[in-house]
């Protein structure tokens, strides 16, 4: 009778793995676990200790579940990395979107995404907007999009008896959104050609 899980088995030591240490630098840990590469080299395996493939997972699976756009803003909203660009269009955006997760989960299975960003200085045009938001720089296009609803919803005139107060609030979230929009959305400065 089987009496391990799904969930138990995914964890579970691959007899196939090379016996080589996990893949992060500076991981010490037998690299016992395996994940893709990515999604378009699903046979092209990286090799984990427990920890460090479960990390990757969880990255995989945040990035999975987003549209082409909102990836490309995730990963144009930060400047601090250094990536390359994906054109916008119609044709290719599978391939934007496996570009992109391929590059995230390898920064973050290769640690070049620092596990807490050093303290960077919000643009100063941004400084109002989020304070009004409550968010500390950097931020993302995403994270600014949730909280945005979130706000909105809650300082709404009609979930607020029709307060004028609410009214003026909500004004200047819809104008703090308007300005943190157009500077994440803002494609990267281009590299200088040749
Ligand atoms: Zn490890």
């Amino acid at each position: 009778m089987m009496s391990t899980s799904r969930k138990t088995r995914a964890f579970a030591p691959d007899p196939a793995s090379p016996g080589l240490p996990c893949d992060t630098p500076g991981c010490e840990q037998a690299g016992e676990f395996r994940a893709p590469k990515s999604r378009t080299t699903l046979r092209d395996f990286h090799w984990f200790c427990l920890e460090h493939v479960r990390a990757y997972n969880a990255a995989w699976d945040y990035y999975k579940g987003m549209a082409p756009e909102e990836i490309e803003g995730e990963i144009r909203a930060d400047s601090s990395w250094q990536r390359p660009t994906w054109p916008l269009g119609q044709q290719g955006r599978q391939a934007h979107f496996d570009e992109a997760a391929a590059a995230e989960l390898h920064a973050f299975a290769f640690g070049t995404r620092p596990k807490s960003p050093p303290k960077q200085q919000a643009p100063a045009e941004l400084h109002d907007a989020l304070g009004i938001f409550g968010m500390a720089w950097p931020v993302t296009f995403a994270a600014v999009k949730a909280k945005y609803k979130e706000l909105a919803k809650r300082h709404h005139p009609d979930a607020n008896n029709g307060s004028k107060q609410s009214e003026e609030t909500l004004k200047r979230i819809n104008l703090a959104y308007a300005t943190l929009r157009a500077k994440l959305a803002m494609p990267p400065p281009q590299p200088a050609a040749d």
